[in-house]
Protein backbone atom coordinates (compact mmCIF):
# COMPACT_ATOMS: atom_id res chain seq x y z
CA UNK A 1 0.00 0.00 0.00
CA UNK A 2 0.94 3.53 -0.90
CA UNK A 3 0.41 5.81 1.79
CA UNK A 4 1.02 9.23 -0.55
CA UNK A 5 1.21 9.35 -3.87
CA UNK A 6 1.89 12.50 -5.63
CA UNK A 7 1.45 12.61 -8.76
CA UNK A 8 3.14 14.47 -11.97
CA UNK A 9 2.12 17.49 -9.76
CA UNK A 10 3.00 21.02 -11.62
CA UNK A 11 2.77 24.15 -9.37
CA UNK A 12 3.03 27.66 -11.05
CA UNK A 13 2.91 31.36 -9.58
CA UNK A 14 1.30 33.88 -11.90
CA UNK A 15 3.48 32.56 -15.20
CA UNK A 16 6.29 31.30 -13.23
CA UNK A 17 6.07 27.40 -12.96
CA UNK A 18 8.38 25.94 -10.12
CA UNK A 19 7.71 22.13 -10.22
CA UNK A 20 7.33 20.82 -13.44
CA UNK A 21 6.01 16.87 -13.14
CA UNK A 22 6.98 15.40 -10.27
CA UNK A 23 6.24 12.16 -9.43
CA UNK A 24 6.99 10.09 -5.70
CA UNK A 25 5.63 7.49 -4.35
CA UNK A 26 5.44 6.96 -0.69
CA UNK A 27 5.15 3.93 0.96
CA UNK A 28 2.92 3.37 4.11
CA UNK A 29 5.72 4.07 7.24
CA UNK A 30 8.27 5.25 4.95
CA UNK A 31 10.99 8.25 6.11
CA UNK A 32 11.01 9.81 2.39
CA UNK A 33 13.56 12.53 2.66
CA UNK A 34 13.60 15.73 0.00
CA UNK A 35 16.40 17.19 -0.43
CA UNK A 36 17.89 19.50 -3.06
CA UNK A 37 19.38 22.91 -3.44
CA UNK A 38 17.77 26.53 -2.15
CA UNK A 39 14.77 27.18 -4.65
CA UNK A 40 14.14 23.92 -6.29
CA UNK A 41 10.31 23.81 -4.74
CA UNK A 42 10.81 21.46 -2.13
CA UNK A 43 8.55 23.73 0.47
CA UNK A 44 6.19 24.63 -1.95
CA UNK A 45 5.64 20.55 -2.65
CA UNK A 46 5.97 20.37 1.26
CA UNK A 47 3.00 23.03 1.28
CA UNK A 48 0.99 21.24 -0.95
CA UNK A 49 1.01 18.04 0.79
CA UNK A 50 0.03 20.09 3.70
CA UNK A 51 -3.10 21.82 1.50
CA UNK A 52 -1.75 25.60 1.79
CA UNK A 53 -0.56 25.84 -1.47
CA UNK A 54 -3.14 24.96 -4.39
CA UNK A 55 -2.02 21.90 -6.49
CA UNK A 56 -1.48 23.80 -10.71
CA UNK A 57 -2.18 20.14 -12.35
CA UNK A 58 -1.55 16.54 -11.20
CA UNK A 59 -2.79 14.54 -8.36
CA UNK A 60 -1.78 13.95 -5.14
CA UNK A 61 -3.58 11.48 -3.06
CA UNK A 62 -3.10 10.24 1.01
CA UNK A 63 -4.18 6.57 2.04
CA UNK A 64 -6.94 6.41 -1.72
CA UNK A 65 -8.01 9.09 -1.25
CA UNK A 66 -7.46 12.35 -3.58
CA UNK A 67 -6.85 15.20 -1.24
CA UNK A 68 -6.13 18.36 -4.49
CA UNK A 69 -9.10 19.40 -2.89
CA UNK A 70 -9.07 18.80 0.80
CA UNK A 71 -9.15 21.51 3.34
CA UNK A 72 -5.41 21.61 5.45
CA UNK A 73 -7.43 21.18 8.57
CA UNK A 74 -8.97 18.06 6.94
CA UNK A 75 -6.16 16.55 6.07
CA UNK A 76 -4.68 13.97 8.17
CA UNK A 77 -1.29 15.66 8.17
CA UNK A 78 1.06 17.64 10.67
CA UNK A 79 3.49 19.77 9.89
CA UNK A 80 6.89 20.51 11.82
CA UNK A 81 8.25 23.62 10.29
CA UNK A 82 11.63 25.48 9.63
CA UNK A 83 10.74 28.49 12.38
CA UNK A 84 8.35 26.80 14.63
CA UNK A 85 6.95 29.46 16.41
CA UNK A 86 5.48 28.43 19.71
CA UNK A 87 2.94 30.26 21.18
CA UNK A 88 4.48 32.20 23.79
CA UNK A 89 1.53 32.63 26.47
CA UNK A 90 1.00 29.25 26.54
CA UNK A 91 2.14 26.79 28.72
CA UNK A 92 4.30 23.32 27.23
CA UNK A 93 1.20 21.32 27.71
CA UNK A 94 -1.39 24.56 26.14
CA UNK A 95 1.21 24.56 23.01
CA UNK A 96 0.94 21.23 22.33
CA UNK A 97 -2.87 20.64 23.06
CA UNK A 98 -4.01 23.74 20.99
CA UNK A 99 -4.31 22.46 17.65
CA UNK A 100 -6.76 19.38 19.30
CA UNK A 101 -8.86 22.09 20.72
CA UNK A 102 -8.95 23.82 16.94
CA UNK A 103 -10.47 20.38 16.09
CA UNK A 104 -12.87 20.53 19.35
CA UNK A 105 -11.27 17.79 20.96
CA UNK A 106 -12.48 17.33 24.61
CA UNK A 107 -10.52 18.21 27.77
CA UNK A 108 -10.20 14.95 28.62
CA UNK A 109 -8.88 13.62 25.04
CA UNK A 110 -6.29 16.30 25.49
CA UNK A 111 -4.95 15.70 28.26
CA UNK A 112 -4.02 12.17 27.82
CA UNK A 113 -2.59 13.00 24.92
CA UNK A 114 -0.36 15.48 25.38
CA UNK A 115 0.71 12.92 28.00
CA UNK A 116 1.11 10.11 25.86
CA UNK A 117 3.21 12.87 23.51
CA UNK A 118 4.98 14.17 26.68
CA UNK A 119 6.35 10.85 27.78
CA UNK A 120 7.60 9.79 24.18
CA UNK A 121 9.60 13.35 23.96
CA UNK A 122 10.92 13.54 27.28
CA UNK A 123 9.07 16.39 27.99
CA UNK A 124 6.68 15.02 30.96
CA UNK A 125 8.98 17.41 33.67
CA UNK A 126 8.36 20.69 31.60
CA UNK A 127 4.71 20.50 31.00
CA UNK A 128 4.07 24.27 32.76
CA UNK A 129 7.05 25.66 31.38
CA UNK A 130 6.78 28.63 29.35
CA UNK A 131 8.33 28.53 25.77
CA UNK A 132 10.88 31.48 26.97
CA UNK A 133 11.57 29.11 29.71
CA UNK A 134 13.04 26.49 27.44
CA UNK A 135 16.15 25.24 25.97
CA UNK A 136 16.02 25.72 21.54
CA UNK A 137 16.21 21.58 21.92
CA UNK A 138 13.52 21.31 24.13
CA UNK A 139 11.15 23.70 21.85
CA UNK A 140 12.03 21.99 19.44
CA UNK A 141 10.44 18.90 20.91
CA UNK A 142 7.59 20.91 21.93
CA UNK A 143 7.31 21.63 18.16
CA UNK A 144 7.55 17.91 17.18
CA UNK A 145 4.87 17.48 20.56
CA UNK A 146 2.32 19.50 18.65
CA UNK A 147 2.26 17.42 15.63
CA UNK A 148 2.70 13.54 17.20
CA UNK A 149 -0.62 14.94 19.84
CA UNK A 150 -2.65 14.55 16.52
CA UNK A 151 -1.31 10.90 15.87
CA UNK A 152 -1.81 11.87 11.98
CA UNK A 153 -1.26 9.39 8.98
CA UNK A 154 1.40 11.51 8.03
CA UNK A 155 4.18 13.82 9.33
CA UNK A 156 5.78 16.95 7.11
CA UNK A 157 8.66 18.16 8.54
CA UNK A 158 10.33 21.27 6.38
CA UNK A 159 14.02 22.01 7.60
CA UNK A 160 13.01 21.73 11.01
CA UNK A 161 16.71 21.36 12.23
CA UNK A 162 18.26 24.73 10.08
CA UNK A 163 17.96 26.66 13.23
CA UNK A 164 19.63 24.92 15.75
CA UNK A 165 23.41 24.71 16.51
CA UNK A 166 25.39 22.18 14.66
CA UNK A 167 26.08 19.79 17.76
CA UNK A 168 22.09 20.03 18.62
CA UNK A 169 21.16 19.32 14.82
CA UNK A 170 23.15 16.24 15.42
CA UNK A 171 21.48 15.17 18.05
CA UNK A 172 17.64 15.98 16.95
CA UNK A 173 17.90 13.83 13.80
CA UNK A 174 18.60 11.35 16.23
CA UNK A 175 15.91 11.62 17.93
CA UNK A 176 13.64 12.76 15.27
CA UNK A 177 14.63 9.23 13.64
CA UNK A 178 13.67 7.16 17.12
CA UNK A 179 10.59 8.91 16.47
CA UNK A 180 9.90 7.21 13.70
CA UNK A 181 10.97 3.97 14.57
CA UNK A 182 8.70 4.48 17.62
CA UNK A 183 5.27 5.84 16.20
CA UNK A 184 6.25 4.28 12.39
CA UNK A 185 4.38 6.99 10.98
CA UNK A 186 4.47 7.70 7.30
CA UNK A 187 7.06 11.18 6.91
CA UNK A 188 8.37 13.54 4.14
CA UNK A 189 11.32 15.74 5.38
CA UNK A 190 12.60 18.03 3.75
CA UNK A 191 16.55 19.38 4.01
CA UNK A 192 19.12 21.08 1.69
CA UNK A 193 21.54 19.23 3.96
CA UNK A 194 22.85 15.81 2.36
CA UNK A 195 24.35 14.86 4.84
CA UNK A 196 20.93 15.01 6.81
CA UNK A 197 19.44 13.24 3.95
CA UNK A 198 22.32 10.28 3.96
CA UNK A 199 21.71 9.54 7.50
CA UNK A 200 17.84 9.54 8.57
CA UNK A 201 16.23 8.80 5.17
CA UNK A 202 14.63 4.80 4.21
CA UNK A 203 14.04 7.00 0.44
CA UNK A 204 15.82 9.73 -0.93
CA UNK A 205 14.34 11.80 -3.73
CA UNK A 206 16.80 14.35 -5.01
CA UNK A 207 14.90 17.27 -6.72
CA UNK A 208 16.78 20.22 -9.18
CA UNK A 209 15.03 23.27 -10.55
CA UNK A 210 11.41 22.00 -9.90
CA UNK A 211 12.01 18.23 -11.31
CA UNK A 212 13.05 15.10 -9.64
CA UNK A 213 16.80 14.13 -10.66
CA UNK A 214 16.85 10.71 -8.92
CA UNK A 215 15.50 8.38 -5.90
CA UNK A 216 16.22 5.75 -3.96
CA UNK A 217 18.04 4.27 -0.88
CA UNK A 218 21.07 5.83 0.34
CA UNK A 219 22.78 3.34 -1.20
CA UNK A 220 21.62 3.48 -4.49
CA UNK A 221 22.13 7.15 -5.03
CA UNK A 222 25.54 7.11 -3.48
CA UNK A 223 26.24 3.53 -5.89
CA UNK A 224 24.90 4.74 -8.80
CA UNK A 225 23.98 8.37 -9.22
CA UNK A 226 22.51 8.53 -12.23
CA UNK A 227 23.57 11.51 -13.34
CA UNK A 228 25.95 14.80 -12.47
CA UNK A 229 23.86 16.73 -10.54
CA UNK A 230 23.06 13.85 -8.57
CA UNK A 231 26.76 12.59 -8.09
CA UNK A 232 28.01 16.40 -7.25
CA UNK A 233 25.15 16.60 -4.99
CA UNK A 234 25.49 13.87 -2.83
CA UNK A 235 29.21 13.71 -3.12
CA UNK A 236 29.63 16.93 -1.97
CA UNK A 237 30.96 18.03 1.47
CA UNK A 238 28.11 20.01 3.86
P1 LIG B 1 12.93 25.41 -1.59
O1 LIG B 1 12.05 25.07 -0.42
O2 LIG B 1 13.43 24.19 -2.31
O3 LIG B 1 14.05 26.31 -1.21
P2 LIG B 1 10.60 26.81 -2.57
O4 LIG B 1 9.57 25.77 -2.76
O5 LIG B 1 10.47 27.67 -1.36
O6 LIG B 1 12.05 26.19 -2.68
O7 LIG B 1 10.56 27.80 -3.81
C1 LIG B 1 10.64 27.34 -5.16
C2 LIG B 1 10.51 28.52 -6.09
O8 LIG B 1 9.18 29.04 -6.01
C3 LIG B 1 11.43 29.68 -5.76
O9 LIG B 1 11.87 30.24 -6.98
C4 LIG B 1 10.53 30.63 -5.02
O10 LIG B 1 10.96 31.95 -5.16
C5 LIG B 1 9.19 30.41 -5.70
N1 LIG B 1 8.04 30.67 -4.82
C6 LIG B 1 7.75 30.00 -3.68
N2 LIG B 1 6.61 30.47 -3.12
C7 LIG B 1 6.18 31.46 -3.95
C8 LIG B 1 5.05 32.34 -3.93
N3 LIG B 1 4.13 32.28 -2.97
N4 LIG B 1 4.93 33.21 -4.95
C9 LIG B 1 5.85 33.27 -5.94
N5 LIG B 1 6.93 32.47 -6.02
C10 LIG B 1 7.10 31.58 -5.04
MG1 LIG C 1 12.24 25.62 1.60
Amino acid sequence: MSSVQIRDVRKSFGNFEVLHGVSIPIEDGQFVVLVGPSGCGKSTLLRMLAGLENVTSGTISIGDRVVNNVQPKERDIAMVFQNYALYPHMTVAENMGFSLKLRNAGSDEIGKRVKRAAEILALTPLLDRYPRQLSGGQRQRVAMGRAIVRDPQVFLFDEPLSNLDAKLRVAMRTEIKELHQRLKTTTVYVTHDQIEAMTMADKIVVMHDGIVEQMGTPLELYDRPENQFVAGFIGSPA
